[in-house]
């Protein structure tokens, strides 16, 4: 069936096998995407979701129903006293960016305990130089490496007793490392033990790739504030852009006072046609993080049986949606992430190559032919240019979809 597809009949044999071994697999993900489904219907009943919440304003956005009731079914989905659901937060970095400035002030001190945070949180935090980053600010940064994937909560006690931490960050997505990810089991233990130590610290979790992927979120295990792009898990594929940020309500009050204007707040903000798309976009998520994990799980499947390391294995827990494939060879993570390209819906005849992105150290390939830029929830992969050649593959609108990428690029590589 697949070989006008250009997948030749071995490959699509082997596809059928791992298949159905992967069955129980799959089962164990689509309970899960039933639980969050029911979930998601239940916010919008509550919520009484109406065609008038598909409305938007326009200039300050003052009053926006929309807008403010679409805040109301994020908290009920992730169990926030407040949250933020904004365009005006242009991504995940924007909304961790905003978060931090206006949590912590002059003086204070930042703890990440998961190692360094996501590259592009260097200049924010003043790893990297940069005029406007929070160390310009007299802010100060440490950072607990993970121990052998674990929290070193050693090392965690030392430094919380030593210094006076205004604010920890856990972030639960490996990242471009090569660290697991973070399970909200581990994430509840570690919750418990800073409670013990510290009852006033502040505990935010980068919470990007990792919504839906459970049926807890992390507010429900004891954190105050979580962080997410709606171009990943949330936004279901529909949401053009945006963020969320999730929590404690005199936490969301700072973060909207940093967003827009202090006295201004959440009460500005206009939706400029979007509601409906993040409504949607919200309710498609449960089955679009399902069909991202299927992808990810027949990826790490397929491609173990031709011999290569990956993690998770297909039969892991997951505690994202990114699936690590390691090459060992730099030719093949380059045509690996070609072929993903070469599958997509969207510039399938554009050929991504290796660059030098601002915020890296090493060159790195990018494979993204989606329909909103750069999204990651619609089938993606890509890689920094250095050993052990590690390509970051995550999401999938739909299975179907996301197995013939995978195909596509296992079938390119083989070229
Ligand atoms: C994607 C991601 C971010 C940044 O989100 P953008 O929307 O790409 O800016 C931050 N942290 C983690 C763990 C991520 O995966």
């Amino acid at each position: 069936m697949l070989e006008e597809f250009g997948i030749e009949e071995k490959l699509e044999e082997l596809a059928k096998k791992v298949e159905k071994e992967i069955e129980p697999i799959f089962q164990k993900i689509e309970e899960n995407g039933m639980k969050n489904s029911l979930k998601v219907l239940k916010a919008f009943q509550k919520n009484e979701i109406a065609e008038m919440h598909f409305g938007s304003t326009t200039g300050y956005g003052y009053g926006d129903i929309g807008r403010d009731t679409i805040e109301k079914v994020f908290c009920d989905v992730l169990k926030a006293e407040d949250s933020l659901v904004r365009s005006q937060f242009i991504s995940g970095t924007h909304a961790l960016s905003v978060t931090l400035f206006a949590l912590l002030r002059p003086n204070d001190t930042l703890l990440s305990i998961t190692g360094k945070p996501y590259d592009t949180l260097d200049e924010v935090i003043g790893i990297k130089e940069n005029p406007s980053s929070l160390k310009s600010y007299g802010i100060s940064f440490e950072q607990v490496e993970l121990k052998n994937n674990e929290f070193d909560y050693e090392e965690i006690e030392k430094t919380l007793k030593k210094k006076n931490i205004k604010l920890i960050e856990i972030q639960r997505s490996k990242g471009y490392s090569a660290r697991k990810s973070i399970t909200i089991e581990q994430l509840e233990k570690a919750i418990s033990f800073i409670r013990k130590i510290d009852q006033k610290v502040i505990i935010m979790i980068d919470n990007c790739y990792c919504e839906f992927v459970t049926d807890k979120e992390p507010l429900e295990v004891g954190a105050d504030i979580i962080v997410g792009s709606l171009i990943k898990n949330l936004g279901g594929g529909l949401a053009p852009n945006g963020a969320y940020v999730a929590g404690k309500k005199e936490l969301i009050q700072l973060v909207a006072e940093r967003l827009t204007a202090p006295g201004e707040g959440k009460e500005v903000g206009p939706t400029l046609g979007i509601n409906k798309s993040i409504l949607q976009g919200l309710f498609m998520a449960p089955s679009v993080v399902t069909a991202s994990l299927k992808t990810a799980v027949f990826a790490s499947k397929i491609l173990e049986e031709l011999g290569y390391k990956v993690e998770p294995k297909f039969d892991e827990k997951r505690a994202d949606i990114v699936q690590t494939i390691y090459f060992a060879e730099k030719e093949k993570l380059i045509t690996y992430c070609q072929g993903i390209q070469m599958g997509s819906p969207v510039d399938s005849n554009s050929i991504p190559m290796p660059w030098d992105m601002p915020g890296y150290s090493d060159q790195v390939i990018m494979a993204a032919g989606t329909f909103t830029q750069g999204s990651s929830i619609e089938l993606s992969c890509d890689g920094p240019i250095r050993p052990p050649y590690i390509a970051f593959m995550q999401g999938g609108l739909t299975y179907e979809y996301g197995k013939l990428g995978v195909l596509k690029a296992i079938q390119n590589m083989k070229k």
